[in-house]
């Protein structure tokens, strides 16, 4: 069985989580790969990975609103790798929309993906962590973890669900050389905020422009997006040994949004 750490990042084929994965196979981890896509495109990231940085990487298309298969997806990267290091829960869903027409399948699935399956994929990985003494959990929260924006009910109310589970599981794991953490990043251009620019739109009778200059960057007083790479540089941090005393801690990166 190898040597390296093994990191598995939910919803890495797209985005931040892609951005990690990234980051941390070119530091030698292994890598669990997760999320949706084009079959051959997912395969090609994962193949290159392995070749660019000398790791190994798998794939699961687990979907993380399905209790069952998060579990297979944990059980699977453990008697492949015998424990998974560090965890990053990253997979994530948005939608916009004024909280009386919010949609019950929405605000199920978000709740579902945004929230609970962290609690799923915790749960699953903690007691190998706890028996090899050292582990980290990342969790990609949001701004939307500490402060709330109007017709984002699902995501904001997953969001500080997910604050809670980091500082509860923080306190848990505190003696056991296990860290967990909660990244709140501000705006990242993404697919996931591309897609919701026509509804957010919609839902304030702005235009697309006005909904990038006034609402999104207008809460950031850098007045840019924070970049992928930024994302990954902090989860690679409090993924390392120097970021051991680290834990219940909501972090912030977020171009002082959280600041005002
Ligand atoms: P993205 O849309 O680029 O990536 C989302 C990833 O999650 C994709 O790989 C997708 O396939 C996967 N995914 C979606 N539903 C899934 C499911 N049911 N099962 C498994 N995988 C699934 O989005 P992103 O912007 O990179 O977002 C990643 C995380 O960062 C999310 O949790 C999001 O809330 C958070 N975040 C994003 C921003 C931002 O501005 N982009 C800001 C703060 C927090």
């Amino acid at each position: 069985m190898s040597t390296k750490k093994t990191a598995l990042i939910t919803g890495s084929t797209s985005g931040i989580g892609l951005g990690i994965a990234k980051n941390f196979a070119a530091k030698g981890m292994n890598i669990v790969l997760n999320g949706f896509g084009d079959t051959t495109a997912i395969e090609e990231i994962r193949s290159n990975m392995s070749k660019e940085f000398g790791v190994e990487v798998r794939y699961s298309g687990a979907d993380m609103s399905k209790v069952e298969e998060i579990e297979n997806m944990i059980k699977t990267a453990e008697s492949e790798f015998g424990a998974i290091d560090v965890l990053v829960n990253n997979a994530g869903i948005q939608h916009v929309s004024p909280v009386e027409d919010f949609p019950v399948d929405k605000w199920n699935a978000i709740i579902a993906i945004n929230l609970s399956a962290s609690f799923h994929t915790i749960r699953m990985a903690l007691p190998k962590m706890k028996e090899k003494g050292w582990g980290r959990i990342i969790n990609i929260a949001s701004a939307h973890a500490l402060v709330a924006s109007p017709y984002k009910s699902a995501y904001v109310a997953a969001k500080h669900g997910i604050a809670g589970l980091t500082k509860t599981v923080a306190l848990e794991t505190a003696t056991f050389g296990i860290t967990m953490n909660a990244i709140c990043p501000g705006y990242v251009w993404t697919p996931l905020v591309e897609k919701q620019v026509p509804d957010t739109a919609k839902a304030r009778g702005i235009t697309e422009e006005e909904v990038i200059n006034n609402v999104m960057l207008h809460s950031q007083p850098t007045k840019k997006f924070v970049t992928i790479d930024q994302v990954a540089a902090l989860a690679s941090y409090l993924a390392s040994d120097d970021a051991a005393s680290i834990t219940g801690s909501m972090v912030s990166i977020d171009g002082g949004w959280s600041a005002q």
